[in-house]
C-alpha cells in the first residue's frame, strides 16, 4: 500500500511501525457489586505484579542507560508504597470502590499533596506517581503500552499528531522516522525532528486507519512517499535511495567545521536554535557564534508543576556558561498555539494561534513572567544574556514588557541580588504589524530576530499546523521577502542587530535570499548548520543581491522556488 504526505525533515528509513496513541484515561467514581471485594483485591495484586514485570523488562532494555533505569526502579518502589496500597485496599474492602476508581482516587490524592510541597524534588515525585497510576490503569484496561520516552528497538513512529511535549521527551536514539496525520512544516514537532536529523512526513490522510502495529514500512521523507509492507523490489529501491542520501549527507556534513563565509569572503554569524540544555542539542555548538533562539517553554513541558525560579535559574545558567562569552538569546515563554503545558490549564480558545499566546499570556499571568525574568537576570552574570520577547504586535507591547523588566530589576536590586548590567532587550518579528513599523520598533529595542514560521502564518493567514491547507503556507511568497527586506534594511540603517531564527534561516535557498537582503546573522537547528555553510561556500554577495532583487518581483511562491533552484543550485 502506498501513502503520501508532506515531507518536513529529509531522510529515508525502513523499519517497523510503532503506533503512538497517548493514554489519558478519564476515570469516574464507580462502585462494585457487593461480594466483589475478594476478586478486586486479588486483581489489584496481579495488576501490581504485571506492572512490576513490565518495568523490570524495561530496566533490562535500559542496561546501557543506568540513569533512565533508575527512574523505573523508583517507580517499582512507588508500586509497593504501603500507605498508598493500604488506602486502595481499604477503599475496595470498606467502600466497595471499583478497582480503577480506587487507584485513581488514592493516587490522585497523593499526587495533589506532592504538588503542594515546597521542595522541588518532592514536587517532582508527583510526575512519578502519575506515571505509575497510568501504567496500572493501562494494564487494567488492557491497552497496549505507548510511551515514546523508552523505545526498546528502532521504530518508525506513527501518530495522529505529536505534541511538542511528546517530542521533547522522545527517545530520539530509537526513532527512525516520524509519520503523522496532522501538522505543518513549521509545527514544533517538525522543527524538533529536523534539528535532530530525523526523517519526518506530516499530513498523511487517514494514516492510522490504514496501518497496524509492527507492520513493515519504507519511508522517503525527501519525496513524502511511504510504502506499507514493501516488496523486495521496493526495499531495494529505498535502500539505494538511502545510500544516495547518506552519500550526500556525508558530503554536506564535511562543511560543518568550515568557516561561515561566503565565496567572496563575507562572514555570516551562525546561530543555534535550542529548546533545552541537553547534550544532543549542544552537539554542534562549537561551530556556532551565538544561540539565536532558546525556546525556554520546552523546559516547562512534561512537568506536573511550573518550574520555579531556582530550577529555571540553574537551566539558564548552564546554557549561559556553556556559551560564554558568546551571546545566548533567551526567548521568554512562548506558550499557546501548539505548545500547551500539562502543568498549566489554558482556557479553550477558538483560534489559539490568534489568542492569548506568548507575551500576551505573560502579561495576563505576571507572576509567571516575573519568575522567569528573575531567573534569567540572576543567571545573566554567568554569560552574555540577550532577552527576546515573542509575539510582539505593537509598541505598547514593547513598552509594557520593558516596564515589567525594569520593575523586576529594581526588585532584584532591593534584594541585593546581582544581574548583568548590559543585558540586551529585543523582540521577535513575527506579527506583520510590528514588521511594518520596523523604523519605530528598531528605535525602541536593542535587537530583533525574524520568526519566519509565525511571520508567514500571520502574513498569509494560514494556520501553520493545518495539514489540509499546507499548500497555502507559502514562506517563499514574494510578500515575505519584501516585508523582511524592509525590516532588515531598517534595522541595519539604525545599527541594531537583526537576525533570523525561524526555519527559513536554516533553509539554504531562503538563507541565500536573506543574505541578499542584507542579513548577516542566521540562526537554525543543529542539523541545518552544515547545509547552510555548504551554500555559503558557493555564494557571492552580488549573486545573493541579484536573487533577492528578483524574488521580490516574481508573482508567486512557486515561481520564486523554481527561480532560486535554477539560479543558485
Ligand atoms: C518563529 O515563529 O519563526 C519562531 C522561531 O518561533 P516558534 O517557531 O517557536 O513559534
Ligand atoms: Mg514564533
Amino acid at each position: 500500500m502506498n501513502l503520501k504526505g508532506n515531507p518536513v525533515s529529509p531522510g529515508i528509513a525502513i523499519g517497523s511501525l510503532y503506533i503512538y496513541k497517548p493514554f489519558n484515561p478519564d476515570v469516574r467514581e464507580c462502585f462494585s457489586q457487593p461480594g466483589m471485594v475478594e476478586k478486586n483485591l486479588k486483581c489489584f495484586k496481579g495488576l501490581k505484579q504485571a506492572a512490576e514485570n513490565e518495568m523490570l523488562d524495561i530496566c533490562v532494555q535500559l542496561n546501557d542507560h543506568p540513569d533512565k533505569a533508575l527512574i523505573f526502579n523508583a517507580h517499582i518502589k512507588i508500586l509497593h508504597d504501603p500507605a498508598i496500597n493500604e488506602e486502595i485496599e481499604e477503599g475496595i474492602a470498606e467502600e466497595n470502590w471499583r478497582l480503577d476508581w480506587a487507584i485513581e482516587k488514592v493516587y490522585s490524592k497523593y499526587i495533589r499533596l506532592l504538588k503542594k510541597a515546597r521542595d522541588l524534588i518532592i514536587r517532582e515525585r508527583a510526575d512519578d506517581l502519575t506515571d505509575v497510576k497510568k501504567r496500572l490503569l493501562r494494564i487494567l484496561y488492557k491497552v497496549d503500552t505507548c510511551d515514546l520516552s523508552v523505545l526498546s528497538a528502532p521504530v518508525i513512529v506513527a501518530a495522529h499528531d505529536l505534541l511538542p511535549s511528546d517530542t521533547a521527551t522522545m527517545d530520539l536514539e530509537h526513532v527512525l522516522a516520524i509519520l503523522t496525520e496532522v501538522g505543518g512544516a513549521t509545527s514544533h514537532s517538525a522543527i524538533i525532528a529536523r534539528s535532530g536529523g530525523i526523517p519526518a512526513i506530516v499530513g498523511i490522510t487517514e494514516l492510522l486507519s490504514q496501518i497496524t502495529p509492527e507492520q513493515f514500512a519504507a519511508v522517503d521523507a525527501t519525496t513524502g512517499e511511504i510504502i506499507i509492507n514493501p516488496d523486495a523490489e521496493d526495499v531495494k529501491r529505498f535502500e539505494q535511495a538511502k545510500e544516495a542520501f547518506s552519500r550526500d549527507f556525508a558530503d554536506t556534513i564535511s562543511y560543518l567545521s568550515a568557516p561561515p563565509i561566503t565565496a567572496d569572503g563575507v562572514h555570516i554569524d551562525i546561530g543555534l536554535n535550542i529548546a533545552s540544555a541537553s547534550e544532543d542539542e549542544f552537539r554542534n555548538e562549537a561551530y556556532t557564534d551565538f544561540v539565536g533562539l532558546f525556546r525556554t517553554e520546552f523546559l516547562f513541558m512534561g512537568k506536573s508543576q511550573l518550574p520555579g525560579e531556582e530550577e529555571q535559574f540553574e537551566a539558564y545558567k548552564k546554557v549561559l556558561i556553556s556559551y560564554a562569552p558568546r551571546p545566548v538569546t533567551l526567548r521568554t515563554l512562548d506558550i499557546g498555539g501548539d505548545k500547551t503545558l500539562a502543568c498549566m490549564e489554558l482556557p479553550k480558545e477558538e483560534n489559539p494561534f490568534l489568542g492569548n499566546r506568548a507575551l500576551r499570556l505573560c502579561f495576563s499571568k505576571p507572576e509567571i513572567f516575573r519568575t522567569q525574568l528573575r531567573a534569567a537576570f540572576r543567571a545573566s552574570i554567568y554569560g552574555n544574556l540577550w532577552l527576546m520577547l515573542p509575539m510582539v504586535g505593537s509598541m505598547d507591547d514593547i513598552r509594557h514588557a520593558k516596564e515589567i523588566i525594569e520593575s523586576v530589576k529594581a526588585e532584584l536590586t532591593s534584594q541585593s541580588l546581582s544581574y548583568a548590567l548590559n543585558i540586551k532587550i529585543g523582540i521577535m518579528i513575527e506579527i506583520p504589524s510590528i514588521a511594518v513599523i520596523a523604523d519605530m520598533t528598531a528605535a525602541e529595542v536593542d535587537f530583533a530576530s525574524i520568526g519566519t514560521n509565525d511571520l508567514c502564518q500571520y502574513l498569509t493567514a494560514v494556520d501553520r499546523m493545518n495539514a489540509s491547507i499546507a499548500s497555502y503556507y507559502q514562506n517563499f511568497h514574494p510578500a515575505m521577502f519584501r516585508l523582511m527586506g524592509y525590516v532588515i534594511r531598517t534595522f541595519n540603517e539604525q545599527g541594531k542587530p537583526i537576525s533570523v531564527c525561524g526555519e527559513m534561516g536554516g533553509d539554504p535557498l531562503a538563507a541565500a535570499v536573506l543574505i541578499g537582503l542584507g542579513m548577516r546573522k542566521l540562526s537554525m537547528g543543529s542539523a541545518s548548520i552544515a547545509p547552510v555553510k555548504r551554500m555559503l561556500s558557493r555564494l557571492t554577495i552580488s549573486k545573493a543581491v541579484e536573487a533577492a532583487e528578483r524574488v521580490q518581483r516574481l508573482a508567486s511562491s512557486d515561481d520564486v522556488k523554481k527561480y532560486l533552484k535554477d539560479f543558485l543550485i
